[in-house]
């Protein structure tokens, strides 16, 4: 979503432009108005000599035009003189065409965001109510500056009756959704493996909290059977299709009649189907696919498999989660060479209340759109390290911070630090994510 700052700057070059639109359609109006009325000329010989007097006498008077009355014959031929010259002027200052402005816009991705019971704890207020903001603040500018933002939300969210909880069937406040909401989160992707932990009233809660937020676009998730199992966001006239599925749901089965009710990666054909339509629909194609083995550092055979599937049917973009640790990126190209496709087979965790260095180190995709030929491509894409930081206050409290902000004191401060001291260091995670991202690490700078 984009800053407040950034819209009033919108907004003024929209009002400047109105102005100029304005003050050149005046001008284009006096210009009709003198061919509509155009000056007679009848040269007399004795008048010729006192022309160049003349015209400095219409100069003045035409640059006042209320004062510009005066009729006669030498004021006539003068009056004639000055606007041609002036046409002349006119013309060389008339500015070039400028080409249709190219369409361009910014995606941001995170990972899991994994409302474990700590993390709801660090919600709780005094009056009993929930607040979770905190756990943006760290992102929050990046988030906001991007005209799409994207994140997994890995836990269903509940309503108060049906009640939260944290592993194995989490179900979290909703809270935890208006404060996704309110880091300027666009896109909410819920086909995940935890997806049915609360069963199908988990889902309902879920959809009907969404329907609140009518800018926000949740994917993986059905209301009703003839629903898209595709999602759509447009900004800048760019369109994206999102298409988010789960390799699973933890072995829980939906029941029968409801089977619609998730996106799930198992039929080819369904989702041939849907990317074709996908294509056929939008600018660009996203597919999130909720995959992989989980604390595993490379992608699995088959999330090579499905991504060579995707790039042969020409998507665009794969932003991977559910591993809880960050995978590599890479660039894949189709067989015949005419697609390539970037992935992103894991960005790890956002924020998580888990035991491990690597379970706190996650990522976010940042991916810059541009027009090209009239297609709408990759221009420039890196991945930032995230770190989630959790440390004992009075409760324990969590923040993800960018890597490149984080410092050695806040490192040790770290609340898995309690036990080992050195098990979070900034230049353990440092090389951690050098070895997983490779040359991605640099790109990231
Ligand atoms: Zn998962």
């Amino acid at each position: 979503m984009m800053k407040n700052s950034l819209r009033v700057k919108i907004a003024m070059i929209l009002i400047a432009s109105v102005f100029i639109v304005i003050v050149s359609n005046q001008s284009m109006d006096q210009d009709i108005l003198e061919q509509k009325n155009p000056v007679t000329t009848i040269v007399h010989d004795n008048e010729l000599e006192t022309m160049g007097r003349n015209l400095v006498v219409e100069k003045e008077q035409t640059t006042n035009r209320s004062n510009s009355t005066l009729i006669s014959t030498k004021q006539t031929i003068a009056k004639e003189t000055v606007v041609l010259s002036k046409d002349e002027k006119d013309k060389k200052e008339i500015p070039k065409p400028q080409p249709a402005k190219k369409r361009e816009l910014s995606i941001i991705a995170v990972g899991d965001n994994l409302i474990h019971t700590q993390i709801v704890k660090s919600g709780l207020q005094k009056d009993g109510s929930y607040n979770f903001s905190h756990l943006f603040d760290g992102i929050r500018d990046t988030v906001e500056e991007a005209d799409v933002a994207i994140i997994n939300q890995e836990t269903i969210l509940c309503d108060k009756k049906l009640g939260y909880s944290g592993y194995p069937l989490f179900g979290s406040p909703y809270a935890i959704g208006e404060a996704v909401y309110e880091a300027g989160f666009d896109v909410i992707l819920h086909a995940t493996n935890h997806t049915l932990d609360r069963g199908v009233a988990g889902i309902e809660d879920t959809i009907d909290f969404w329907k609140k937020y009518d800018d926000v676009v949740v994917a993986g998730l059905k209301e009703k059977k003839e629903d898209s199992r595709i999602v759509y966001i447009e900004r800048n006239g760019i369109k994206l299709a999102i298409l988010n599925y789960t390799y699973g749901l933890n072995g829980l089965r939906l029941p029968k009649g409801k089977e619609y009710m998730v996106n799930l990666l198992d039929n080819r054909k369904l989702v041939e189907k849907d990317i074709k339509l996908a294509k056929k629909m939008s600018d660009f194609v996203i597919v999130c696919p909720h995959w992989g083995t989980e604390y595993v550092y490379e992608p699995t055979t088959q999330q090579k498999e499905w991504t060579q599937f995707f790039v042969e049917q020409g998507v665009d973009l794969v932003l991977g989660t559910h591993p809880h640790v960050l995978e590599p990126v890479e660039w894949v190209k189709s067989e015949n060479g005419e697609n390539e496709m970037l992935v992103y087979y894991s960005l790890g965790n956002f924020v998580s209340n888990q035991d491990a260095m690597s379970r706190m180190l996650g990522g976010m995709a940042q991916i810059q759109l541009i027009e090209k030929d009239g297609e709408i491509v990759i221009d420039k894409a890196t991945i930032e390290p995230l770190i989630t930081h959790t440390y004992l206050d009075s409760k324990q409290q969590f923040t993800t911070y960018f890597l490149e902000d984080y410092t050695m004191k806040l490192a040790s401060n770290h609340y898995l630090n309690r036990k080992h001291k050195n098990t979070i260091t900034l230049s353990r995670l440092q090389s951690l994510s050098k070895e997983i991202l490779d040359e991605w690490y640099n790109i990231a700078g």
